[in-house]
Protein backbone atom coordinates (compact mmCIF):
# COMPACT_ATOMS: atom_id res chain seq x y z
CA UNK A 1 0.00 0.00 0.00
CA UNK A 2 2.89 2.46 0.77
CA UNK A 3 4.80 1.81 -2.30
CA UNK A 4 1.25 2.26 -4.42
CA UNK A 5 0.50 5.70 -2.66
CA UNK A 6 4.16 7.11 -3.81
CA UNK A 7 3.27 5.79 -7.24
CA UNK A 8 0.22 7.92 -6.92
CA UNK A 9 1.81 10.98 -5.71
CA UNK A 10 4.30 11.00 -8.42
CA UNK A 11 1.55 10.04 -10.76
CA UNK A 12 -0.59 13.29 -9.19
CA UNK A 13 2.76 15.26 -9.40
CA UNK A 14 3.08 14.47 -12.97
CA UNK A 15 -0.51 15.05 -14.26
CA UNK A 16 -0.54 18.45 -12.18
CA UNK A 17 1.83 19.76 -14.63
CA UNK A 18 -0.66 18.22 -17.84
CA UNK A 19 -4.11 18.77 -15.59
CA UNK A 20 -6.27 19.85 -18.61
CA UNK A 21 -4.77 16.84 -20.73
CA UNK A 22 -5.22 14.00 -18.46
CA UNK A 23 -6.45 13.13 -15.16
CA UNK A 24 -5.39 9.61 -15.51
CA UNK A 25 -3.80 8.20 -12.46
CA UNK A 26 -1.94 5.60 -14.40
CA UNK A 27 0.59 3.45 -13.04
CA UNK A 28 -2.36 2.74 -10.26
CA UNK A 29 -4.14 0.07 -10.12
CA UNK A 30 -7.98 1.46 -9.41
CA UNK A 31 -9.64 4.41 -10.40
CA UNK A 32 -7.49 4.43 -13.81
CA UNK A 33 -9.88 5.96 -16.23
CA UNK A 34 -9.63 9.86 -16.25
CA UNK A 35 -11.04 9.78 -20.24
CA UNK A 36 -13.33 7.85 -22.05
CA UNK A 37 -10.85 7.37 -25.54
CA UNK A 38 -8.22 5.71 -23.23
CA UNK A 39 -10.73 3.55 -21.54
CA UNK A 40 -12.22 2.28 -24.99
CA UNK A 41 -8.12 1.80 -26.44
CA UNK A 42 -8.73 -1.18 -28.26
CA UNK A 43 -11.94 -1.88 -28.88
CA UNK A 44 -13.67 -2.58 -32.41
CA UNK A 45 -15.39 0.74 -33.83
CA UNK A 46 -18.34 -1.74 -33.93
CA UNK A 47 -18.75 -2.27 -30.04
CA UNK A 48 -21.38 -0.43 -28.15
CA UNK A 49 -21.90 -0.73 -24.48
CA UNK A 50 -25.10 0.71 -23.18
CA UNK A 51 -25.20 1.75 -19.64
CA UNK A 52 -28.75 3.28 -17.65
CA UNK A 53 -27.85 5.14 -14.39
CA UNK A 54 -29.45 6.72 -11.31
CA UNK A 55 -32.25 3.88 -11.58
CA UNK A 56 -33.60 1.51 -10.31
CA UNK A 57 -37.29 2.72 -10.79
CA UNK A 58 -40.57 0.79 -11.15
CA UNK A 59 -41.58 3.40 -14.11
CA UNK A 60 -38.80 2.96 -16.49
CA UNK A 61 -36.70 0.10 -15.26
CA UNK A 62 -39.10 -2.75 -15.52
CA UNK A 63 -39.40 -1.24 -19.81
CA UNK A 64 -36.40 -1.09 -20.06
CA UNK A 65 -35.17 -4.97 -19.15
CA UNK A 66 -38.01 -6.32 -21.50
CA UNK A 67 -36.51 -4.22 -24.68
CA UNK A 68 -33.31 -5.92 -23.06
CA UNK A 69 -34.76 -9.06 -23.24
CA UNK A 70 -36.36 -8.86 -26.38
CA UNK A 71 -32.46 -7.87 -28.48
CA UNK A 72 -31.19 -10.21 -26.00
CA UNK A 73 -27.99 -7.67 -25.28
CA UNK A 74 -27.04 -7.28 -21.70
CA UNK A 75 -26.16 -3.97 -20.29
CA UNK A 76 -24.71 -2.17 -17.34
CA UNK A 77 -26.79 -0.41 -14.83
CA UNK A 78 -24.98 1.92 -12.40
CA UNK A 79 -27.73 1.99 -9.87
CA UNK A 80 -27.97 5.40 -7.08
CA UNK A 81 -27.87 3.16 -3.56
CA UNK A 82 -31.10 5.16 -2.30
CA UNK A 83 -32.84 3.85 -5.23
CA UNK A 84 -31.61 0.62 -5.33
CA UNK A 85 -32.21 -0.12 -1.56
CA UNK A 86 -36.00 0.74 -2.47
CA UNK A 87 -36.55 -1.38 -5.10
CA UNK A 88 -34.41 -4.57 -4.22
CA UNK A 89 -36.56 -7.01 -6.01
CA UNK A 90 -35.86 -5.07 -9.10
CA UNK A 91 -31.89 -5.30 -8.68
CA UNK A 92 -32.25 -8.93 -8.49
CA UNK A 93 -34.09 -9.07 -11.85
CA UNK A 94 -31.53 -6.86 -13.40
CA UNK A 95 -28.50 -9.43 -12.32
CA UNK A 96 -30.83 -12.54 -12.68
CA UNK A 97 -31.27 -11.23 -16.31
CA UNK A 98 -27.26 -11.24 -17.37
CA UNK A 99 -27.34 -7.84 -16.97
CA UNK A 100 -24.49 -5.87 -14.71
CA UNK A 101 -25.24 -4.17 -11.71
CA UNK A 102 -22.54 -1.15 -10.75
CA UNK A 103 -22.06 1.96 -8.17
CA UNK A 104 -23.39 5.60 -8.87
CA UNK A 105 -23.16 6.54 -5.51
CA UNK A 106 -25.94 6.45 -2.29
CA UNK A 107 -27.57 9.85 -2.83
CA UNK A 108 -26.37 11.26 -6.09
CA UNK A 109 -24.13 13.66 -4.80
CA UNK A 110 -22.30 15.65 -6.89
CA UNK A 111 -19.63 16.92 -4.69
CA UNK A 112 -18.40 15.96 -1.21
CA UNK A 113 -16.86 17.75 2.06
CA UNK A 114 -14.44 14.78 2.96
CA UNK A 115 -12.90 11.85 1.46
CA UNK A 116 -14.60 10.01 4.16
CA UNK A 117 -18.12 10.93 2.75
CA UNK A 118 -17.02 9.91 -0.49
CA UNK A 119 -15.91 6.50 0.59
CA UNK A 120 -18.84 6.17 2.35
CA UNK A 121 -21.16 6.79 -0.26
CA UNK A 122 -19.43 4.13 -2.57
CA UNK A 123 -19.08 2.00 0.37
CA UNK A 124 -22.92 2.03 1.68
CA UNK A 125 -23.93 1.67 -2.05
CA UNK A 126 -21.22 -1.65 -2.55
CA UNK A 127 -23.48 -2.92 0.56
CA UNK A 128 -27.00 -2.56 -1.27
CA UNK A 129 -25.75 -3.99 -4.68
CA UNK A 130 -23.05 -6.54 -3.59
CA UNK A 131 -25.91 -9.09 -2.64
CA UNK A 132 -26.65 -9.20 -6.10
CA UNK A 133 -23.96 -9.15 -7.92
CA UNK A 134 -22.84 -13.15 -8.60
CA UNK A 135 -18.50 -14.71 -8.33
CA UNK A 136 -16.53 -12.48 -10.84
CA UNK A 137 -18.51 -9.39 -11.00
CA UNK A 138 -16.10 -6.06 -11.80
CA UNK A 139 -17.00 -3.49 -9.17
CA UNK A 140 -17.39 -0.34 -11.10
CA UNK A 141 -18.13 3.21 -10.30
CA UNK A 142 -19.07 6.02 -12.38
CA UNK A 143 -19.37 9.47 -11.07
CA UNK A 144 -22.46 11.15 -10.56
CA UNK A 145 -22.37 13.50 -13.00
CA UNK A 146 -19.12 12.80 -14.23
CA UNK A 147 -17.81 14.81 -11.27
CA UNK A 148 -14.67 13.73 -10.62
CA UNK A 149 -11.39 15.15 -8.70
CA UNK A 150 -8.04 13.10 -8.19
CA UNK A 151 -8.17 13.29 -4.69
CA UNK A 152 -11.02 10.78 -4.86
CA UNK A 153 -8.64 8.01 -6.41
CA UNK A 154 -6.50 8.05 -3.71
CA UNK A 155 -9.27 8.29 -1.05
CA UNK A 156 -10.20 5.13 -3.09
CA UNK A 157 -7.02 3.57 -2.71
CA UNK A 158 -6.56 3.98 0.82
CA UNK A 159 -9.66 1.69 1.73
CA UNK A 160 -9.28 -1.88 1.62
CA UNK A 161 -13.07 -2.32 0.48
CA UNK A 162 -13.35 0.91 -2.17
CA UNK A 163 -10.25 0.01 -3.34
CA UNK A 164 -11.37 -2.84 -5.43
CA UNK A 165 -13.63 -0.52 -7.68
CA UNK A 166 -12.56 0.00 -11.18
CA UNK A 167 -13.45 3.56 -12.18
CA UNK A 168 -15.08 6.26 -12.98
CA UNK A 169 -16.56 5.01 -15.88
CA UNK A 170 -17.15 7.97 -18.17
CA UNK A 171 -18.99 8.20 -21.30
CA UNK A 172 -19.05 9.32 -24.76
CA UNK A 173 -22.50 9.05 -26.35
CA UNK A 174 -25.46 11.12 -24.41
CA UNK A 175 -24.32 14.63 -23.94
CA UNK A 176 -21.44 16.37 -21.87
CA UNK A 177 -18.35 15.06 -24.34
CA UNK A 178 -18.93 17.38 -27.37
CA UNK A 179 -19.59 14.52 -29.12
CA UNK A 180 -22.39 15.37 -31.83
CA UNK A 181 -25.28 17.52 -30.95
CA UNK A 182 -24.09 16.45 -27.51
CA UNK A 183 -27.81 15.67 -26.86
CA UNK A 184 -28.57 13.50 -23.68
CA UNK A 185 -31.84 11.63 -22.77
CA UNK A 186 -32.51 13.99 -19.75
CA UNK A 187 -32.81 16.58 -22.08
CA UNK A 188 -35.48 15.02 -23.95
CA UNK A 189 -37.72 14.54 -21.05
CA UNK A 190 -37.59 17.94 -20.62
CA UNK A 191 -38.25 19.12 -24.37
CA UNK A 192 -42.11 17.07 -24.36
CA UNK A 193 -42.75 17.96 -27.53
CA UNK A 194 -39.53 16.06 -29.03
CA UNK A 195 -40.31 12.47 -29.72
CA UNK A 196 -38.42 9.62 -28.34
CA UNK A 197 -37.87 8.46 -31.88
CA UNK A 198 -36.25 11.97 -32.53
CA UNK A 199 -33.95 11.56 -29.66
CA UNK A 200 -33.06 8.23 -30.34
CA UNK A 201 -31.83 9.62 -33.85
CA UNK A 202 -29.51 11.96 -32.37
CA UNK A 203 -28.15 9.00 -30.10
CA UNK A 204 -27.39 6.87 -33.38
CA UNK A 205 -26.11 9.98 -34.89
CA UNK A 206 -23.34 10.18 -31.85
CA UNK A 207 -22.97 6.82 -32.36
CA UNK A 208 -21.94 6.97 -35.63
CA UNK A 209 -19.92 9.21 -35.60
CA UNK A 210 -17.73 7.40 -33.31
CA UNK A 211 -17.73 4.83 -35.30
CA UNK A 212 -16.61 7.29 -38.44
CA UNK A 213 -13.97 8.49 -36.57
CA UNK A 214 -12.84 4.36 -35.11
CA UNK A 215 -14.25 4.69 -32.17
CA UNK A 216 -16.32 2.02 -29.64
CA UNK A 217 -19.38 3.63 -28.35
CA UNK A 218 -19.89 3.85 -24.36
CA UNK A 219 -23.59 5.15 -24.48
CA UNK A 220 -25.12 6.84 -21.31
CA UNK A 221 -29.10 6.73 -20.46
CA UNK A 222 -30.88 7.00 -17.46
CA UNK A 223 -33.67 4.29 -16.37
CA UNK A 224 -35.84 6.53 -14.54
CA UNK A 225 -37.56 8.57 -17.31
CA UNK A 226 -40.39 5.93 -19.22
CA UNK A 227 -39.25 8.20 -22.38
CA UNK A 228 -35.76 6.89 -22.12
CA UNK A 229 -37.12 3.26 -22.51
CA UNK A 230 -38.92 4.34 -25.53
CA UNK A 231 -35.90 5.74 -27.07
CA UNK A 232 -33.79 2.82 -26.30
CA UNK A 233 -36.45 0.64 -28.04
CA UNK A 234 -36.23 2.72 -31.05
CA UNK A 235 -32.55 2.67 -31.02
CA UNK A 236 -32.34 -0.96 -30.77
CA UNK A 237 -34.89 -1.41 -33.38
CA UNK A 238 -32.26 0.39 -35.96
CA UNK A 239 -29.40 -0.71 -35.44
CA UNK A 240 -30.33 -4.21 -35.63
CA UNK A 241 -32.11 -3.81 -38.61
CA UNK A 242 -31.04 -5.83 -41.69
CA UNK A 243 -30.47 -3.09 -43.35
CA UNK A 244 -27.92 -1.27 -41.00
CA UNK A 245 -24.78 -0.56 -42.75
CA UNK A 246 -22.87 -1.51 -40.32
CA UNK A 247 -22.93 -5.38 -38.19
CA UNK A 248 -23.30 -3.56 -34.29
CA UNK A 249 -21.91 -5.73 -31.41
CA UNK A 250 -22.97 -5.10 -27.99
CA UNK A 251 -20.76 -5.71 -25.32
CA UNK A 252 -20.39 -5.12 -21.11
CA UNK A 253 -18.54 -2.76 -19.57
CA UNK A 254 -16.85 -5.86 -18.00
CA UNK A 255 -15.49 -6.75 -21.32
CA UNK A 256 -13.01 -3.77 -21.75
CA UNK A 257 -9.73 -4.77 -21.76
CA UNK A 258 -8.61 -1.79 -20.32
CA UNK A 259 -11.31 -2.98 -17.42
CA UNK A 260 -10.40 -6.47 -17.32
CA UNK A 261 -6.62 -5.00 -17.35
CA UNK A 262 -7.57 -3.07 -14.00
CA UNK A 263 -9.08 -5.98 -11.82
CA UNK A 264 -6.10 -7.66 -12.07
ZN1 LIG B 1 -26.32 10.11 -12.52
Amino acid sequence: MKSSLILLAMALSLTSTMAHTSKILSPQKTFPFGSDGRTLEGVSKNTIYLTFDDGPTSEATPAILDILKEYNIKATFFVVGRMARAHESILAEIRSQGHRLANHSYNHELSFKSDQEFIDTLNDTHEVIERYMQPGDISLFRAPGGNWKDWQALAANGNASARKYVGPIFWNVGGGNGNAKDDADWKCWKTWWVSARKCGKSYIEQIENNYNRGRASLVLMHDINRKSADMLEYILKKLTSSRSKVQWKFELISNIPAVKENTK
